[in-house]
């Protein structure tokens, strides 16, 4: 074996070549992109929108030239078309519309994921922006730029609408929102995504919940949405963030099996069902550890690793995804929100017997200055007394993601409540208590265990 090709030069694909490189340092490594911005991070782009990242050109992880020198061949702007299984080839257009034929011997697919928001009548029209590549968020920049559009509307109240309403406000664009569901960040328990909503209607950003948008027409100089009942207002312009779907076109059309949310099925080395084909990233079922299922949970986390087990694997190796447990975390003006494993509704659907806590406790020491409150979940299985899931809302500075990674090194493990009320974890009076906020929360919880699900407000108690 000695010629990797991978499709996709973003999270998944760069960290499949970067791997494989490492690995085997004799092997030929080809990456093609059907965009021209290899290895950017497109986590950053709310934060180049906002302002925070002035230039565009600093949001790529790595630029082209540190790229080859790792002796990686890169083809930005070069459209894969075909994949010939058969004869170990693929067939890509490049800028100048000449098909290009590549051999392989192992090939790697990271074709990532396309949004879904073009389902809304109205996507097209000048003004209504979506926001996944980095094409799109230079075409929006140009628009607030040059336009100064005073009014937007986000359609989709995830973690992407939640950070492009900050992102937004900050450039001075009264920003309303409109969620379908009861509250935002549906990835949260209800109670904890109406925090969250909370915190954003104080900043002035106008929540509106259990809004499906219907449609989207021109009118005049501005955008008119509608819902099922009516008009819902008219904007400046229009953000979609309503979620994705696998880019699996290619694989699909050579047999590639799918499954969840028709995503690329692979097992736990990426490979697919076709021989000495492989993928990774937002194109691939990912394997749950905590339910031992696949489910589809696009982040740029998991692609990372997926792409890195792909690579290995492709250059010789032999490694399999050790799998997720549903982290993420969110900063959303000084508001940090993170989750890990099952909310208890998830919890209740894959049969468990869920019993959480929700606390709020200061993220240290109240005698030392600058103590920030923060909500604890912990949800917990009462028969089995394992630990399910957490999620932690707070302030910046106060350690919210650390902490919900302590929440996710513990479920990874499969460690009980009780296990975590056992850790050593350090302390020090401006940073922590001597029992963290997180042990605090397994205490409670296993105090309650035979209480209903409930709050406890034991703020100031340590
Ligand atoms: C605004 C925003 C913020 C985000 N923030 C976070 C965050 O904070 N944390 C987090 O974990 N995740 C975040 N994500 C998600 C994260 O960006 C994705 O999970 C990650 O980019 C997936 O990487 P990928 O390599 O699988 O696919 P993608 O990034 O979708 O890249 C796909 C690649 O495939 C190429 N390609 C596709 N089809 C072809 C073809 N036919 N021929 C050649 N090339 C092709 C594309 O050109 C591209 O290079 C965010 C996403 C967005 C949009």
């Amino acid at each position: 074996m000695n010629r990797i090709v991978i499709i996709g030069a973003s999270d998944a694909g760069i960290s499949a070549a970067l791997s494989a490189r490492e690995y085997n340092r004799s092997t030929e490594i080809h990456v093609l992109s059907a965009d021209n911005f290899p290895n950017f991070s497109i986590c950053g782009i709310p934060f180049f929108i906002s302002g925070e990242v002035p230039e565009w050109q600093n949001l790529a992880h790595r630029r082209i030239g540190e790229l080859e020198a790792f002796d990686i061949d890169f083809l930005p702007g070069h459209n894969v078309r075909e994949i010939d299984a058969g004869s170990r080839q693929i067939l890509a257009s490049d800028p100048a519309g000449t098909t290009k034929q590549i051999d392989y011997d192992r090939l790697i697919i990271g074709t990532g994921a396309v949004p879904v928001s073009q389902k809304i009548p109205g996507y097209g029209l000048p003004g209504v922006f979506l926001l996944r590549f980095m094409e799109e968020a230079l075409e929006l920049q140009k628009f607030i730029t040059e336009r100064s559009p005073s009014s937007a509307l986000i359609i989709g109240g995830g973690y992407i609408g939640m950070e492009m309403a900050e992102a937004l406000h900050r450039r001075g664009i009264s920003v309303s929102l409109a969620e379908i569901g009861p509250t935002v960040m549906p990835t949260l328990d209800p109670d904890m995504g109406e925090i969250l909503r909370e915190a954003l209607a104080s900043r002035g950003v106008q929540i509106l919940t259990q809004t499906p948008v219907a449609g989207i027409e021109q009118a005049k100089d501005t955008l008119l949405a509608s819902g099922q009942n009516g008009p819902i207002g008219s904007f400046d312009m229009i953000l979609m963030a309503t979620g994705v779907r696998p880019e699996t076109s290619l694989a699909e059309r050579i047999g590639i099996h799918t499954g969840t949310a028709g995503a690329i099925r692979v097992n736990r080395r990426m490979e697919t069902n076709v021989s000495d084909i492989y993928a990774a990233g937002d194109c691939v079922e990912t394997w749950y550890r905590l339910l031992d299922r696949y489910d589809y949970m696009p982040l740029g986390s998991t692609a990372h690793k997926q792409g890195r087990i792909a690579g290995i694997n492709a250059a010789g190796g032999d490694m399999e995804f050790k799998g997720i447990v549903g982290t993420q975390v969110v900063k959303i003006f000084d508001q940090v929100a993170a989750r890990t494993g099952l909310k208890e509704s998830e919890a209740e659907s894959a049969g468990m017997t869920p019993f959480s806590v929700r606390l709020t406790l200061p993220d240290h020491k109240r005698y030392y200055p600058g103590a920030q409150d923060m909500h604890i979940r912990i949800i917990g299985d009462l028969k089995t007394g394992r630990l399910l899931g957490a999620q932690i809302l707070g302030r910046i500075g106060s350690e919210i993601s650390k902490r919900i990674d302590i929440f996710a090194t513990a479920l990874h493990c499969g460690l009980t409540v009780a296990d975590i009320a056992e850790l050593d974890l350090s302390y020090t009076p401006p940073l922590s208590s001597p029992w963290d906020p997180v042990q605090e929360a397994a205490k409670v919880w296993l105090r309650h265990e035979k209480a209903p699900t409930g709050v406890f407000p034991i703020t100031g108690k340590t």
